[in-house]
This record gives C-alpha cells, structure tokens and sequence, in this order.
C-alpha cells in the first residue's frame, strides 16, 4: 500500500510552492508600476523643458529687437541734430563733413533695420513653435494623469490579488506539514522567496529539471514510505495525487 499521508503532505507544500510564486509574479508585476509612473513622468519634463527652452529663446529674441529698436531712436535723434547743424555751416567742409556724418547714420540704420526683420521672423517661428509645445504638453497633461490614473487601478488590482492569494496561503499553510514547512522556508533567496524543495512527477520525469526517473526509483516513488530526491536537482518527488489515474505503476 503506498503512503498517501507523505504523499499528501508532499502534494500540500507543492501548492504551497505554487501559492507562493503566483505571489512573487504579481509583487514583481507590483514593482515594475512606479517606475512606468516615473517614465510617464520623466516624458513630461522633457517636454516642459523644451517649452521652457523655446520660450527663453523668444524672450531673448525679443529682448535683442527691443535694443536694436533703441538704436534706431538714438540714430534718428542724431539724424535730427546735424541735421539742425546743417542751417548753421559755415564752410563747405563742415558741410561735407555733416554729409558723411548723415551718411554714415543711413547705413547703420540700414544695417539695424536689416537685423530688426530678421529678428522678427525669428520672433515668428519660436512664437508658431511656443504654441504647438504648450498644445503637446497640454494634451500629455491630460493623457498622462489618466494614464497615471490607469496604473494606480492596476496597482491596487494587483495588491487585491496578493491579499486574496494571501488568504488562500494562510488556510494552506495550517495543513502542511510542519518539519516540511520548516525544511521548505529555510530554502530563502535574497529576494525573500523560498527556492522549490518538492516536485511533482510528471510523464516519469522529474517536475523540475525533467530528468527520466529510473523504474525502480518511480516505483518507490509510487510507495510513497520515504522521501526521494531527484539525483539529479534534489527537489523531494512525489506522485500527483490525482484519483483517477489508471494504476499502472503501483503493481506490488
Ligand atoms: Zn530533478
């Protein structure tokens, strides 16, 4: 007659095994959400900064016009003034020389008004592209707080499943065996799960690393009187204790 009591108790610490990776997927699903959230975040500030960018630029841009204006207004005071000059020369080389001086102001003001309308149409351009950054930050504004939003409702599916699991894992725990349990949660990895310590056989193979189990150690296995490693990864083997199994390896 094989043992069912050891083979059950095996069966119990496998669904414990079971209960506890199913947890382990959803804490590292659990991890990986605020850092979605950080990127989410991280796109937006790009943007912003790029806004915040564009709209120095314009202010600088702007800045340089209104000085190159000033310019205009101080050439054209001085205009004015040799211009009053002019009624009081006294020699035709003080005239030729107010001339020149006249001259000279026209080609600075050409200069001047030259870089004015460049500056313009730069005013243009970064205000046209000031205004499409603010349009896109505002959009990903909204998508992203519901995108956020999304996130958060996943998280707390998440933790509602684990709580859930949890419960399940309580009730389990009671029934496994406690030297088992004991043997089972020393196996602790630096990511505080426990490392398997049973397998099922399936198909003869070991669970775990699928190595053919030999016919005698199978049969042994079926007995159920002792635990059995696999030779090969050391995980205890048991039997699934499925009932409706045609016995055709418990032939003692
Ligand atoms: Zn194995």
């Amino acid at each position: 007659m094989p043992d069912l009591n050891l083979t059950l108790e095996l069966a119990f610490l496998y669904d414990l095994q079971q209960i506890d990776a199913e947890i382990l997927t959803r804490h590292k699903k659990l991890k990986l959400i605020p850092d979605d959230i950080r990127k989410l975040k991280e796109d937006f500030r790009v943007h912003e900064q790029k806004l915040n960018a564009l709209k120095d630029q314009l202010s600088q841009a702007e800045k340089e016009q209104r000085s190159q204006s000033a310019e205009i207004e101080a050439l054209g005071e001085q205009r004015k003034k040799y211009q009053t000059q002019l009624t009081a020369v006294k020699t035709n080389d003080e005239m030729k020389a107010l001339y020149k001086q006249l001259e000279f102001i026209d080609q600075q003001e050409e200069e001047i008004e030259d870089k004015v309308l460049e500056l313009m149409l730069i005013i243009d351009d970064l205000g046209g592209e000031t205004k499409k950054e603010h349009e896109i930050l505002a959009a990903k504004n909204v998508d992203h707080k519901a995108e956020e939003a999304e996130l958060q409702k996943i998280a707390q599916g998440i933790k509602a499943d684990i709580s859930e699991i949890q419960e399940k894992r309580q009730n389990l725990i009671q029934k496994v065996n406690p030297d088992l349990l004991k043997q089972y949660q020393g196996r602790t990895t630096t990511q505080h799960t426990h490392l398997d310590l049973v397998t099922p056989v399936v198909d003869n193979n070991c669970g775990n690393c699928k190595l053919t189990i030999p016919p005698q150690m199978l049969n042994e296995i079926t007995q159920a009187r002792k635990k059995i490693a696999c030779p090969s990864c050391k995980l205890i083997l048991f039997e699934l204790p499925t009932f409706e199994q045609p016995n055709d390896t418990t032939s003692e």
